[in-house]
Parts: C-alpha cells; structure tokens; sequence
C-alpha cells in the first residue's frame, strides 16, 4: 500500500484501519477497501482531502 497522495510507502500504523503518511503528513482511514485521506490541522481537526482524488486512486478492492 502507498499514499495516494506522495505515491510513497512511508505510511505508519495509528490504528486498526488507520494509517499515517510521514512524508506529506495525511492521515489515511481504509473502510470497506476504500481509503479517505484527512488532512491534520494545527488545532487537531481533520479536513478531507478526498475530492482532490479520483474514486480509483481511493479505491483499493
Ligand atoms: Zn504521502
């Protein structure tokens, strides 16, 4: 598995179906094969990334 964000593999596991990309610094939540990508603001809250992809970069089944 890679982000679909940097295309790289340096993802870190936070959780069960959470994972954390160290270079650009997204959170990725993998539900039912299918990843959304949250980005981390400074005050803690996530924001979506998913629109900026197309539906088969998020889709992993
Ligand atoms: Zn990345």
């Amino acid at each position: 598995m890679h982000c679909p964000n940097c295309k790289n593999k340096n993802l870190g596991k936070i959780g069960v179906n959470q994972f954390y990309c160290w270079d650009c610094f997204i959170e990725l939540t993998l539900t039912n094969g299918r990843l959304s990508l949250n980005q981390v603001e400074e005050d803690g809250s996530l924001t979506t990334l998913d629109d900026l992809f197309e539906d088969q970069e998020l889709n992993l089944g």
